[in-house]
């Protein structure tokens, strides 16, 4: 790798820290020539701390280290994107990452609608919000619901309209989501145990 340690004349290049998993910024860093080569000798990933004026191995006191999984260098070779499987939260703050996030997956739009249902949820304005208005019926209604789209999810699939079929499987998909949410779960939870069960 044929890194360029001197473009800003002090030998060290910013070091974009990512999960691999859930493909979250954790942090940014700085590593010099030495700590790159540590990075990969020890598969923990080090720095040079501009605040410590030393190598810095991220975790070394708080046991929170960066497992190092892949390191690649950008289009012109001054920024280095390094993957990892964080071991616990990766801020001195105690948060997940260094700006204020959980380190959770995110599953793009499903997740935005996740966020929806609950904030829905939360606001209660049963009059004005189908979501609000159902989980007000209680967790029985809503499981309840789950199972009438599942059965025409079943009777669409018989059938040779992909329209209705597809119809069908958003209204399960979504009722399953606010199900998810009435028991307390995220589908990442859901995602988790399929993981689990591939090994
Ligand atoms: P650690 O490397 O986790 O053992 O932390 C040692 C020290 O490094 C902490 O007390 C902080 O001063 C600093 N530090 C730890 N994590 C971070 C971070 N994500 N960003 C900046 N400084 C950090
Ligand atoms: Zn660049
Ligand atoms: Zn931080
Ligand atoms: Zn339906």
């Amino acid at each position: 790798m044929n890194i360029d340690f001197n473009k800003n004349n002090d030998g060290l290049v910013p070091a974009i820290i990512q999960d691999a998993t859930t493909k979250n910024v954790l942090m940014l860093g700085y590593m010099n020539e030495e700590a790159f080569k540590k990075t990969q000798d020890t598969k923990l990933v080090t720095f040079f701390s501009r605040t410590k004026k030393r190598l810095w191995t991220k975790g070394e006191e708080s046991g929170n280290v960066l497992n190092l999984v892949d390191i690649k260098l950008d289009c012109d070779s001054d920024t280095l994107l390094v993957t990892v499987n964080p071991n616990g939260p990766t801020c001195h703050t105690g948060s997940d990452t260094c700006w204020n996030e959980d380190n959770t997956e995110s599953y793009g739009f499903l997740t935005q609608l996740e966020n929806t249902i609950q904030s829905r949820v939360e606001a209660g304005n049963t009059e004005k919000s189908y979501v609000a208005s159902l989980f007000a019926k209680g967790i029985n209604k809503v499981a309840q619901k789950v199972g009438e789209e599942a059965v025409e999810v079943v009777i669409e699939a018989k059938d040779n309209n992909d329209d209705l079929f597809l119809n069908e499987s958003s209204d399960l998909l979504f009722h399953y989501l606010m199900l998810l949410q009435a028991k307390g779960f995220k589908l990442d939870d859901v995602v988790k145990v399929l993981k689990e069960r591939e090994k």
